[in-house]
């Protein structure tokens, strides 16, 4: 039998365990990852969503990030939200340091103060944006879906970005986990 997949959720901060229904019903193992060994034997990784720069800072204190940018640069990554933020090329509002690991450009907390978190339905899911950035620019990433005029789900590669929550919705697994399968 073959073994199942490992998928490893950045644990330091943020949304992270929502996740493990989602990745259960896809026959994987939801792993944490809060250190280097945790990474050991993962296949594909879920940056959640939460606050990026308190979790950019995280991972450089704990001595996580060197070790994460070179199992990103190669295997299936899925940013969420503050995930986005950190994979982004170009972080806006402020400027902000990220891992630049696909083509796109992000205004942090892009819709504001009034309208700080909504639900949209994304390829007739529901999800949640939550404090979520606007990606102003998507260069040369695939955009796979929009939502009020603007990307929210990018790919490039290896790696997958939504701007919104889907692991927030009952239904498991959602589309958009179902998506970032067929990259692993
Ligand atoms: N506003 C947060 C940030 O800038 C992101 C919010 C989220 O991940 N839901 O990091």
């Amino acid at each position: 039998m073959a073994t199942k997949p490992i998928i490893g959720v950045l644990a330091l901060q943020g949304a992270f365990a929502a996740h493990k229904p989602h990745i259960e019903a896809l026959g994987a193992t939801y792993r944490e990852i809060r250190k280097t060994e945790d990474c050991d034997g993962v296949s594909a990784y879920i940056l959640p969503g939460g606050e990026s720069s308190t979790m950019l800072r995280l991972m450089k204190v704990l001595e996580l990030e060197e070790k994460l940018v070179t199992e990103f640069k190669t295997k299936p990554t899925w940013g969420i939200c503050a995930g986005s933020i950190l994979l982004a090329k170009e972080v806006l509002n402020p400027a902000q340091r990220s891992l630049g690991l696909i083509d796109c450009t992000v205004t942090r907390n892009g819709y504001g103060r009034q309208l700080d978190s909504h639900n949209d339905m994304v390829q007739n899911y529901p999800v949640a944006f939550i404090r979520a950035p606007i990606i102003e620019d998507a260069g040369t990433a695939k955009i796979k879906a929009e939502s009020g005029g603007k990307p929210v789900w990018l790919e490039q590669n290896n790696i997958m970005v939504t701007t919104f929550h889907p692991e927030l919705s009952p239904n498991t697994p959602s589309p958009m986990h179902k998506a970032f399968f067929e990259l692993i």
